[in-house]
């Protein structure tokens, strides 16, 4: 069984799909039963994509705006976006 500090370490290769199927796996059953743990690759998860949407899209918000919550996130991620 794996500890959470060890979950906190092969996040990033989790969400990267670097880990083996076996580690993968290990991290799933940790994950199904670990409710902190869960919240934060989900968080971890989000960001990612966040990040991605954000280096993709150079437009002002449109729809994604309706979500507030959503729309503030991406503005703060878009402030650490380095001005090209
Ligand atoms: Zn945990």
């Amino acid at each position: 069984m794996l500890s959470c500090k060890e979950i906190a370490e092969r996040s990033s290769a989790l969400i990267d799909g670097e880990l083996s199927a076996w580690n993968a796996l290990q991290i799933r059953v940790h994950l199904a039963m670990c409710n902190g743990c869960s919240r934060f690759i989900a968080q971890m998860r989000m960001t990612d994509q966040l990040t991605a949407q954000v280096a993709r899209i150079d437009e002002p918000l449109q729809h994604e705006a309706e979500d507030g919550r959503f729309a503030e996130i991406l503005s703060m991620l878009r402030k650490d976006q380095p001005r090209r």
